[in-house]
């Protein structure tokens, strides 16, 4: 007799390994379903992970599995040793890495249910009517919630945790005749007199063709009502069925069919190696470092080309902001239907019918963010990582998965080429490049023949507001924005916010408003006219006055998106500004509507944060400012200098795209920095070399590998001594090569409440930590249950 072996969903330490169930005869169960199994005194979802021979005698503690939740296995053996791969290396549970390569429409929901337990006729009546059970909810709607917690320890009734899932298939219903259209004369004379509507219908199901399907919803538009189809399906005329039906959030718009553009010799080379690697079978990571508006996504575009030809799949991913609609557009206008698009703006059963296409292999090429790296794609042909430099490729919360090192597992599973794209690749994957553990190929001009790389100015923030008190603008941007305002051209303005917010302050005293939960200010929003946390969505009214001296001084600081279009429209009125934020992007589809409306040319300038940094391909834009170039430059995190120079990179290539030359204007307080000035040159050869020496004598990466340990707790004492413990413990086990920084209290100590501190582990070599790393997690569960919470973040992305 076999047993499965079960991974529940129940993240912690404890739980963090397969359990063995009976598997019922009636059950058909495969690795890679997932079940519903009890536990303890609940019932959770698990997934199959494998089979294994009973023991005689047979446990007698041993359960059944209550049923399966899955048709088919919803992974299969590559996606489940991805899944102990993550594990591995990234220190989360196993269950937590399963769930994670989900849709989320298939994280269990659990749900409380009352069932009768014996036949008591006058409390079923009461309690159930001809139901066979009730909700929890529904139960507490109508108060009964005390009565049957009674009848619950009398043992009438019982209480039963179920699992849920909520993947829905949506489903349209049809009509189909039933009767031969010969037939009709016929079952027109059995007709009562006086019956037109039905007459009708029986002439519209006779001009039918055979086993022709009509949708109800035409039927409507016919002006036939459901009712009068109800009555034919009693007669026999026509039988309803429902047909599957996919949600497709591309579905209304007509898309041109593109064709492969003639490519020039730069990218013909990187094509051709590419594409025959994907041939041979070959795994090899590809760096494909090319300028903005080099034609790289034609390279990919045409590489999938060749991939779908010799039937095999093909996955792109790209940075969640960067997958805009205009992004996915161009992938569907070259392959059509066999795209499906994954990403964080559809709604969870859009996604869920996206991944199904992929599932069912109706699509044979994923467009999607970071969690598409998870599609289930067989027999893969290429897998392209655009923008590769991106952090957010990285997942902040566990599992802290890389997507980049998925990509390569998969690429090796699958004996496939993995290609990495950037203007400005990361300092990491470059220099495997330059040593030859990735082939390096680079675009070094426009595609465009007619685009050139824009000019970019240098503006000293540092005279220029000694001039002009206080302005968000210099003179020189303002001039510059004004002449595209007359030549009908448009301009991108980009107010950089990483570690910077608006927040309000008295002028008397000082005082600066608090979260009462973070050490953190509360931010300023105009538009809810509210202050609120960034780290724990606390919320309350804009003060008046000084809550600390009482005072009615309270003034704004900073510069937010809004405060900058209320200057610009003091400045300019006669300009159209179209802002693009967090705040203005929040309701589904904004995003995409405020960039239809820029590229229709609604407005003159479009004003906004980092996300209109990425992939916009604009040809009236020929005016890109950055409001302020350093804010991001002088944080405490080794990686700023990298961030700051990728992202000017960035925007400055969202000028001169078309036929008209493109300028750009960064304003800064740090004009001498080498990070501005490389920037201003596109010379990223040059940063590498340069920011390379610097990490080579500070040891940091790519010289060095990194590993976060974070430790929090409600108190700080409790935090600071556990800190101090481990790093103890861990450097005893470290070699002399390896360095340990800290402990260190949290770059903002506390936030929701709890207590933060790190350490950070470098190291060249050091085989054993990963078991360290693992003993540590194991011989803390007993203070971990007490409210202390450890996260190990391996490379981590930032370091405060
Ligand atoms: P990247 O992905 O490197 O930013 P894109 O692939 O978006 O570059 O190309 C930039 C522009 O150049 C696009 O408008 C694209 O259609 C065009 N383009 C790309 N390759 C060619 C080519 N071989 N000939 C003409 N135009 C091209
Ligand atoms: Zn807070």
């Amino acid at each position: 007799m076999k047993l499965a072996q079960v991974i529940v969903d129940v993240p912690a330490m404890q739980t963090d390994q397969p359990f063995s169930y009976l598997i019922p005869p009636r059950l058909t169960i495969d690795v890679g379903m997932r079940v519903e199994v009890g536990f303890g005194s609940r019932h959770v979802q698990g997934f199959v992970i494998g089979f294994e021979d009973a023991p005689v005698p047979l446990p007698t503690n041993l359960k059944p599995i209550i049923r399966v939740l899955d048709l088919t296995p919803v992974l299969n053996q590559e996606l489940l040793a991805l899944a102990d791969y993550m594990k591995e290396t990234t220190f989360a549970f196993k269950v937590t890495c399963l769930q994670t390569m989900l849709p989320s429409v298939m994280k269990a929901d659990y749900q409380k249910r009352l069932y009768p337990l014996v036949d008591e006729p006058e409390i079923n009546e009461k309690y159930f009517g001809t139901a066979e059970s009730i909700t929890w909810e529904e139960a507490e709607a109508q108060g009964w919630l005390k009565e049957l917690a009674q009848l619950r320890e009398q043992g009438i009734i019982e209480l039963r945790y179920e699992v849920h899932t909520k993947n829905k298939i949506k489903t349209e219903r049809y009509i189909k005749r039933t009767f031969l259209s010969e037939q009709v004369t016929e079952l027109k004379a059995a007709l009562r007199k006086n019956s037109p509507k039905q007459e009708q219908l029986l002439d519209y199901l006779a001009a039918l063709a055979d086993e022709q399907l009509v949708a109800v919803k035409q039927m409507k538009a016919e002006d036939f009502t459901l009712a009068n189809l109800n009555q034919a399906e009693k007669k026999g005329w026509l039988t309803f069925l429902a047909l599957e039906k996919y949600r497709d959030p591309y579905a209304e718009r007509e898309i041109e069919h593109t064709t492969a553009l003639q490519l020039n010799d730069e990218q013909q080379t990187a094509y051709e190696a590419i594409s025959k690697a994907s041939a041979d079978n070959e795994h090899r990571v590809f760096l494909l470092e090319g300028v903005t508006g080099s034609g790289k996504t034609e390279v990919y575009l045409q590489v999938i080309q060749d991939v779908l030809a010799k039937q095999q799949t093909a996955m792109m991913l790209v940075p969640e902001i960067s997958l805009t609609p205009q992004m996915a557009t161009r992938f569907k206008a070259r392959f059509g239907s066999e795209v499906a698009v994954l990403h964080s703006g559809l709604s969870q059963g859009e996604k869920y019918d996206e991944w199904r296409k992929l599932e069912r292999g109706e699509a044979h090429v994923v467009v999607g963010a970071r969690s598409a790296i998870f599609a289930p794609l067989e027999n893969l042909g290429v897998i392209i990582i655009d923008e590769e430099h991106e952090t957010s490729y990285k997942q902040d919360e566990s599992p802290r998965y890389h997507a980049r090192d998925l990509a390569i597992w998969r690429g090796k599973y699958h004996n496939c080429p993995v290609v990495l794209g950037s203007a400005t690749p990361s300092l990491e994957s470059r220099a495997r490049g330059q040593k030859g553990v990735y082939q390096l190929m680079k675009l070094t001009r426009r595609a465009n023949r007619n685009a050139t790389l824009p000019t970019v100015e240098i503006v000293d923030m540092r005279e220029e507001m000694q001039r002009r008190l206080n302005s968000s603008f210099s003179e020189s941007l303002e001039e510059k924005i004004r002449d595209r305002l007359t030549k009908g051209e448009q301009s991108v303005l980009l107010l950089n916010r990483r570690g910077y917010s608006s927040f309000v302050m008295c002028r008397d005293c000082g005082f600066v408003l608090p979260c009462p939960n973070c050490d953190i200010s509360l931010t300023l929003h105009m538009d809810t006219k509210t202050m609120r946390c960034h780290y724990c969505g606390h919320e309350e009214g804009i003060p008046h006055r000084c809550p600390n001296c009482g005072k009615d001084k309270i003034r704004y600081f900073g510069t937010g998106t809004e405060k900058v279009q209320e200057e610009l429209a003091q400045l300019i009125p006669e300009a159209r500004v179209l802002r693009m934020d967090v705040d203005t992007t929040r309701r589904k589809g904004a995003h995409e509507k405020i960039l239809t409306a820029f590229g229709e040319r609604e407005a003159d300038i479009l004003l906004g944060t980092q996300m209109i940094a990425k992939g916009l391909d604009f040809e009236n834009v020929t005016l890109v400012g950055v409001l302020n170039a350093d804010t991001a430059l002088n944080l405490p995190d080794f990686r700023s200098s990298e961030r700051t120079f990728q992202l000017l990179t960035q925007v400055s290539g969202r000028a001169g795209r078309g036929d008209k030359a493109g300028e750009v204007v960064i304003q800064t307080f740090n004009p001498e920095h080498y990070t501005i000035k490389l920037a201003q040159h596109h010379d990223y050869e040059n940063f590498f070399q340069k920011e390379m020496r610097i990490r080579h004598q500070t040891d940091y990466p790519p010289y060095y590998y990194t590993v976060k340990v974070t430790i929090s707790h409600q108190e700080e004492m409790r935090a600071a001594q556990k800190a101090f413990q481990l790093a103890e413990q861990i450097r005893s086990q470290l070699s002399a090569q390896s360095i340990l920084l800290g402990p260190t209290p949290g770059a903002i100590l506390r936030v929701k409440n709890r207590y933060y501190y790190q350490l950070i582990i470098k190291y060249k070599h050091e085989p054993h930590l990963p078991k360290t790393l693992e003993d540590i997690l194991q011989v803390s569960q007993k203070d971990q249950r007490q409210g202390l919470l450890i996260a190990i973040d391996n490379e981590p992305m930032y370091f405060i």
